[in-house]
């Protein structure tokens, strides 16, 4: 991505702007970003935001009553076409749609905005969706909270009801001076992401593990979460310094601070560049120990930087998100060629394809059947296993897709030994079926599971007898080790992969996997995280996979440690039972 030659627009903007703030929040993703804001609404429709003309009001107010009448229209006749040996649910949901819809709390509030502030009909439809969605997440009662959901719904209606019958402002001349604002994306918003090229972005809400932040750093973007109230105080097309390093935000900077990260980002480009010559360099220790480096992606596309970074393989490929932003399942065929894709591109180097994790954040389009608690809910295995024909149509495409390299078949987030068998039995006849029908693959593709769970890490020597291999989920072990919601900003502070409970399941199943000859890796964050690279080669691993973006940082490390030199300290660090010890002895292994 080219940087924005901005500077001198940037110093004429610093004349005429507004008051200098400056915010906090959990950096995601490194590096520094200026550029303008571009505040995005939390509706999976992008919402444009501008200011109409004053004679234009009524006709605005217009278009947002003839786009709520259509919606009524088209409810009232859903209503109707229900048939009758219908569940009463079906009748139930599409009144409180249309209850929803007529309450004055969802019509009047926007056209007050209109008129007042002279907003676009959807900007100040979702303004006021923001509201009474935040108003809803404060009932304590589960039920009525997830009402919000209807509440989104309606409105996403509406302003489909409304595209393309508004003036669209023009959009920006350079994607990539474009600073995101947001209340909160979802992992879908950030994969359409992908196809844009913006200079960072910025949201109130997410946790530092949550997919949203795991796709910023894959698409190498500076981003910060967790900002509170961002997306309220800060103006569209107002100058942003974005920090991702250390989560700062800075709104309207003057022209002395402006001209210092001005430098801080040429630095740390030319860092990003001098690590480029790391890519073709082996990654091994001071010893000679050969350390496999790997890479997370999320979509075929992405193994064009697992390949720019080096990697010697797809450690993660979360394929997941091959169903998202979408109203279908991909077919066998559509996954087949996905997953082809990705092995040809690797040419020879293993790809390790997750089967599917959905639940939890990541949700099939309109679905929501993660239950109260979408995190101890029907997730990852769990969803497979109660989805058999879909379960079974994956398998039979990573398979195909095995006859052409080195295909593994990662399992997430198990936690009993039945769970392991029923995928084998799954994975055997899926075998089966391709084979009658003279279908090639690799019959014997590797079967690894995910330890992400304690229950996983405490109880691995049974489990890893039926497995081939294992890899570490850090993000949803320090999750349920802390019991922190991964995509809760009220508890991301408490997000803390050196708990002594966390290093202690990490350095067990490393131990207990390693003397049984059992390869495992870590693929959870930690694996991209510098700070923590010889700490993990201190604790015996010796394969990490990452996305791509931290990857030659992470060999810049590896090639300087020394196994026995490290190792000493991991073993301290294990045995601290001080915080400030821990952090101290880490300083020490990293000094
Ligand atoms: C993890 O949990 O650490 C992991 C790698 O899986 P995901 O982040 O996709 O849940
Ligand atoms: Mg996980």
């Amino acid at each position: 991505m080219g940087k924005p030659e901005v500077s001198a627009v940037e110093a004429a903007l610093v004349e005429q702007q507004g008051a200098s703030f400056t915010l906090h929040g959990a950096g995601v993703s490194g590096g520094i970003a200026i550029g303008y804001a571009h505040l995005i609404s939390t509706a999976r429709l992008e919402v444009a935001h501008y200011e109409i003309p004053r004679e234009e009001i009524d006709a605005e107010t217009e278009r947002l009553d003839a786009a709520i009448e259509q919606v009524r229209g088209e409810l009232v006749g859903l209503h109707a076409a229900v048939p009758a040996d219908a569940p009463a649910e079906m009748g139930a949901f599409l009144d409180l749609h249309l209850m929803i819809l007529n309450d004055a709390l969802l019509s009047a509030a926007p056209r007050e905005l209109i008129r007042t502030r002279r907003w676009n009909a959807e900007w100040a439809l979702v303004h006021q969706m923001e509201i009474l969605v935040h108003r809803f997440e404060e009932i304590e009662d589960a039920y009525l909270r997830e009402r919000k959901v209807d509440v989104q719904q309606v409105v996403e209606r509406v302003l489909k009801a409304m595209l393309g019958t508004g003036h669209q402002p023009e959009p920006p001349e350079h994607e990539e001076d474009i600073i995101v604002v947001a209340h909160d994306l979802s992992p879908a918003d950030m994969i359409l992401f992908k196809q844009h090229e913006f200079a960072a972005f910025v949201t109130d809400l997410g946790g530092v593990t949550s997919h949203t932040a795991i796709v910023a750093r894959s698409l190498n973007l500076p981003a910060i979460v967790g900002l509170h109230h961002a997306r309220h105080m800060i103006r569209e097309g107002e100058l942003l310094i974005v920090d991702g390093t250390v989560g700062v935000l800075i709104v309207n900077p003057d022209r002395q601070v402006l001209a210092e990260y001005q430098l801080r980002r040429s630095q740390f480009d030319l860092e990003r560049q001098k690590l480029k010559r790391l890519k073709t360099m082996p990654a091994a220790t001071v010893e000679g120990i050969t350390i496999a480096l790997q890479a997370n992606i999320e979509l075929p596309e992405d193994v064009g930087a697992a390949l720019e970074a080096g990697a010697t393989g797809v450690g993660l490929f979360r394929s997941e998100f091959l169903f998202l932003n979408r109203d279908d399942l991909p077919d066998e065929d559509e996954q087949f060629e996905a997953y082809r894709q990705v092995v040809l591109a690797m040419n020879g180097h293993p790809v390790t394809i997750r089967t599917l994790d959905l639940g939890a954040d990541k949700t099939l389009n309109g679905e929501h059947f993660a239950g109260p608690n979408p995190a101890l809910g029907l997730r990852a295995i769990r969803f497979c296993l109660a989805e058999p024909q879909m379960f079974l149509t994956q398998l039979r495409a990573i398979l195909r897709a095995s006859y052409y390299g080195k295909v593994r078949i990662l399992v997430p987030m198990i936690v009993h030994a039945h769970e392991i068998d029923q995928v084998l039995r799954y994975i055997a006849n899926a075998e089966d079926t391709l084979a009658q029908a003279g279908i090639a693959f690799d019959p014997s593709v590797p079967v690894g599971g995910m330890v992400e769970v304690p229950a996983a890490a405490l109880a691995v020597a049974t489990f890893m007898k039926k497995l081939d291999f294992l890899s570490i989920g850090t993000n949803d072990l320090i999750q349920y080790t802390l019991a922190i919601d991964r995509t809760d900003d009220n508890v991301a502070h408490l997000y803390d992969p050196l708990h002594p409970a966390v290093l202690q399941l990490v350095a067990h199943t490393i131990r207990t996997a390693t003397k049984a000859g059992v390869p495992v890796a870590v693929c959870g964050e930690v694996a991209g995280d510098v700070a923590l690279t010889r700490l993990l080669l201190g604790l015996g691993l010796r394969q990490f996979s990452m996305h791509p973006a931290q990857l030659l940082a992470v060999k810049q490390q590896v090639l300087r440690s020394s196994i026995p030199e490290v190792e000493l300290l991991a073993q301290r660090i294990l045995r601290s039972e001080d915080p400030e010890r821990t952090r101290a002895l880490l300083a020490k292994l990293n000094a």
